[in-house]
C-alpha cells in the first residue's frame, strides 16, 4: 500500500484523544464531532504543537460549531440550485465545476462543504459517467474545474480515467483540480501522480493553503515536484478569524507561495455555512488585508478578494477604494502610501 493511503487509514478519528492531548471537554467535543465528524492525518496532528497553533483552529472541532446564528445556511452557494448532473455544478457560461471525490485528507472545520461530512458520500462510476457526458455534450465548456472533497484522494487510476475523460471533449481547453493535499497530506504528491497528472496539459492546480505554516519543508518539496512538472500552481486561501485574519500573516503566506512557484488566486470570505460561525470576520477585514498587500508587496503577491455571494449569485470581487473624488475631467485617486494624485481622464 502507498504510504498516503496509510496515513490517511490511521487518521485521527476519535475527538476523546483530542480532549485527553489538548486538555479541552471530552463530551463536547463527543457531541461536536456527532454532528460535524472530525479527520486528522497524524503526520500533521504531530505538527501542532499547543491549541494556539494555526492548524488547530482549522482541524480539531470547536463546540462553537453547535451554536450558530440564523445567517448561516446549509447550502449557502445555492449549488443545489445550479446542479446539473449528481456531480457537476454550472453556475458560470463557460466553466464548471466536477465533483469527482467526496473525501478529504483532514475535514476542516469551516468547510463550504461541511453538509457533506455527515453523510459522506461515495461518488459511483454512474455519476462519473454522467459528469463525463455532461462535458462531452456542453461544447459551450472550455474550463473543467475538478474538486470534491478532495479529487487527489482518489487512485492514480481512477483520477487518469478521469482526466483523460474530460480531455476527449475537445472544446474543453484547460483543467483545474482544486486540492488541499500538498498542505496537509503532501505524501500524496507521488512521483507516480506527477508523471500521470502531466499527460494533461494544460493543467493548473489550485491549492488550498491558509497559513504560512502549512508550508512545511515536505510540502516544498511536493510544490518543486508539481511545478517542475509544468503544473500552473494557484493558490486558494479562506480567511479565518484566529487563523489568518492579520496582514501580516497574509503578507508573510503570499510570499512564501510566490517562492514556492505558486500564484496567489483568490481570497475568500469565509462562506455562510452552517457550524462556521466562530471563523467569521467582517469585510472590512479582507479589505485592510488587500490594502496591506496593494502596493507594498508584489503585484504578483495580490491575489482576488472575493464573496461567493449566498444564493448562487457567484463570486464577486471586494476591492478597496483607490479613487477620491472626479472634478470635470479630472479624477482624483490616492496611492498605496495614502498620497493624493490626479489623473487627467478624456472624454
Ligand atoms: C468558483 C467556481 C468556479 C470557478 O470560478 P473562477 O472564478 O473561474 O475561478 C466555477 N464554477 C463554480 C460553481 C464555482 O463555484
Ligand atoms: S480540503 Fe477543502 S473541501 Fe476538503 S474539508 Fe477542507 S475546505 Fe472542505
Amino acid at each position: 500500500m502507498e504510504r498516503w493511503k496509510k496515513i490517511l487509514l490511521q487518521s485521527l478519528r476519535d475527538t476523546d484523544e483530542l480532549a485527553e492531548r489538548f486538555g479541552l471537554p471530552a463530551e463536547e467535543l463527543r457531541q461536536v464531532n456527532r454532528i460535524f465528524p472530525c479527520r486528522i492525518p497524524r503526520t500533521l496532528l504531530e505538527r501542532i504543537k499547543s491549541t494556539d497553533d494555526p492548524l488547530f483552529r482549522q482541524c480539531v472541532p470547536d463546540p462553537a460549531e453547535l451554536s450558530d446564528d440564523n445567517d448561516l445556511m446549509n447550502d449557502p452557494l445555492g449549488e443545489l440550485r445550479f446542479r446539473k448532473t449528481e456531480v457537476i455544478v454550472q453556475k458560470y457560461p463557460d466553466r464548471c465545476l466536477f465533483l469527482v471525490s467526496g473525501e478529504c485528507a483532514m475535514y476542516c472545520r469551516f468547510c463550504t462543504r461541511k453538509r457533506k461530512f455527515r453523510q459522506p458520500f461515495r461518488i459511483g462510476e454512474e455519476e462519473i459517467e454522467s459528469g463525463l457526458r455532461y462535458i462531452r455534450e456542453h461544447t459551450e465548456l472550455r474550463d473543467v474545474l475538478i474538486s470534491g472533497g478532495d479529487p487527489l484522494l482518489l487512485n492514480d487510476d481512477k483520477l487518469e480515467y478521469i482526466l483523460q475523460g474530460v480531455r476527449q471533449a475537445e472544446h474543453v481547453k484547460i483543467i483545474r483540480i482544486g486540492t488541499r493535499t500538498p498542505g496537509v497530506l503532501p505524501e500524496r504528491i507521488t512521483v507516480k501522480l506527477v508523471r500521470m497528472l502531466k499527460k494533461y496539459h494544460p493543467l493548473y492546480l489550485n491549492i488550498h493553503f491558509n497559513h504560512p505554516a502549512e508550508l512545511t519543508r515536505e510540502t516544498q518539496t511536493a510544490l518543486k515536484r508539481l511545478a517542475d512538472a509544468g503544473i500552473v500552481l494557484g493558490s486558494q486561501t479562506v480567511l479565518l478569524k484566529g487563523v489568518n485574519d492579520d496582514p501580516e500573516i497574509m503578507r508573510e503566506l503570499m510570499w512564501k507561495l510566490l517562492e514556492n512557484r505558486v500564484r496567489p488566486y483568490y481570497i475568500f470570505q469565509c462562506d455562510l455555512i452552517y457550524g462556521t460561525g466562530h471563523f467569521r470576520t467582517p469585510l472590512s477585514k479582507g479589505i485592510e488585508i488587500m490594502e496591506s498587500l496593494r502596493g507594498w508587496s508584489s503585484g504578483m503577491a495580490n491575489p482576488h478578494f472575493v464573496i461567493d455571494l449566498p444564493g448562487g449569485g457567484g463570486k464577486i470581487p471586494v476591492t478597496a477604494d483607490y479613487f477620491l473624488r472626479r472634478e470635470g475631467n479630472s479624477i482624483f485617486c490616492r496611492n498605496y502610501c495614502g498620497e493624493e494624485y490626479c489623473y487627467p481622464d478624456i472624454d
